[in-house]
């Protein structure tokens, strides 16, 4: 008898009792590969020595100070360290402690910008279906997926969804990828002139999608399109790299391999690996100055934002990740990883796709290669796909993505960072 609140209480868990490098070990001895991490957090693997000691200097010195009192050297390095590495102007950095608070405070500054910008009546967000941004309840209301939300419908405020980009199910064979994101940015320049475009706050996407999709990545001219209908009405462009940010893809920021600026950006999951919880909202500097020559005041705030020592984890992460060139193992082994899982996988009629970014790596399960069809949801695959892996020692994240209101059926992988070609 437990008097945890796990989040599935039928669930049988074994006791997670030492990490080191890409394993974690249970109870008995036994090791997992961690392929996913929570998923796609733990980019360093675990017990990297750096990281412990920059989190125990750190409580040496001071664990915590609230942020209305106290800043700490840590915060304002680890700010430096991303505000100097970010593409364009996103210089100011709001830390929170994981992906839906950064959701939140980006969705709530986007808002605060217009109202102090004095223009109050911008005040839709639009979004794509089949994404993911977080479980509190404005990520939600603007997320795209059907079964998270639908219990909590009757309380999320009202957003609007476009289609995502997602090519292997939607391009059509006479389509070029430029037609493809052309359409598809016409889609959203149409629902912004449907809701007035001095109606609207911002445009919110996933750079690369991950929990709803897995590992999917838009096609090379998407994000380019999409920004340029954003600025043509004035509208905010907010990317969600909580998954996708912090390296996983190869690049720092995943959307520096797009060739766009986003006005705010979260990041999340892969900034502290685990060590400690922290995430951030990244700022650009028309907004920021916005808001401290209008109320000078950002009317949003947690009571763990800016933790020293979640800070002093995270800067140690970055720091290691930087001094040991990891992100060019993260490109490499990710080509491996998709090479070798389409040579494995491709020929099995349920495997639909491979694909992804540096270590974000996607398999789409279809019932019918041809028609495309999702597995039926009865088979309940991914929690079977999950066992089996648990058993052979690996974790990896299968999940249900939404098509067309059904449950379809992905794995992702997101392997730390340090795996050897071998690994
Ligand atoms: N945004 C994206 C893209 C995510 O993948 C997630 C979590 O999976 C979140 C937001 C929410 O982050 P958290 O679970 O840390 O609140």
């Amino acid at each position: 008898m437990t008097h945890v609140f796990h989040r599935n209480p039928k669930q049988q868990l074994e006791f997670a009792v030492r990490g080191e490098g890409i394993r974690l070990f249970d109870q008995n001895g036994k090791g997992y590969i961690d392929a996913s991490g929570g998923a796609a957090v733990s980019c360093l693997g675990h017990g990297h020595p750096a990281v412990i000691q920059a989190i125990k200097n750190q409580l040496d010195q001071v664990a915590y100070a609230h942020s209305s009192f106290f800043t700490t050297q840590v915060c304002e390095d680890l700010a430096d360290f991303l505000a100097e590495r970010a593409p364009g102007d996103l210089d100011h950095v709001y830390f929170v402690s994981g992906g839906s608070e950064a959701v939140e405070a980006a969705l709530k500054l986007a808002r605060q910008y217009f109202v102090e910008a004095g223009q109050p009546q911008r005040r839709h967000f639009i979004a794509r279906r089949q994404s993911y941004h977080g479980n509190t309840l404005g990520a939600l209301a603007i997320g795209g997926n059907a079964w998270r939300r639908e219990p909590f419908l009757p309380i999320l405020v009202p957003a609007h969804h476009v289609s995502p980009c997602y090519a292997y199910r939607d391009q059509l064979p006479s389509e070029t990828e430029e037609q493809y994101a052309e359409r598809l940015a016409q889609e959203l320049d149409q629902k912004i002139r449907e809701l007035g475009p001095e109606n609207v706050a911002a445009f919110v996407a996933e750079t690369v999608v991950g929990a709803t999709a897995g590992a999917l990545a838009p096609v090379k001219t998407y994000l380019q399109r999409i920004r340029r209908v954003c600025d043509q009405h004035g509208v905010l462009l907010i990317l969600d790299e909580v998954m996708s940010g912090m390296g996983r893809t190869g690049h720092l920021f995943a959307c520096a391999e797009d060739g766009i600026v986003p006005d705010i950006i979260t990041i999340a999951k892969g900034l502290g690996a685990g060590y400690q919880p922290i995430g951030a909202m990244i700022a650009s500097s028309r907004i920021y100055d916005a808001i401290v020559a209008g109320s000078g005041f950002f009317q949003h705030g947690h009571t763990y934002m800016g933790h020293a020592t979640a800070c002093a984890a995270a800067l140690a992460v970055q720091r290691v990740i930087e001094q040991d060139g990891l992100l060019a193992n993260v490109l490499a082994r990710g080509e491996q990883l998709r090479g070798e899982l389409r040579s494995a996988l491709a020929a099995h009629p349920n495997v639909g796709d491979v694909r992804g970014r540096g270590l974000f790596v996607g398999v789409e399960f279809v019932g019918d290669k041809a028609a495309k069809s999702p597995l039926d949801p009865a088979l309940k695959t991914h929690a079977r796909l999950k066992k089996q892996a648990m058993q052979n020692g690996l974790m990896m994240y299968p999940m249900g993505g939404t098509i067309d209101g059904v449950l379809g059926d992905h794995v992702l992988l997101a392997p730390p960072f340090i795996c050897t070609a071998q690994d």
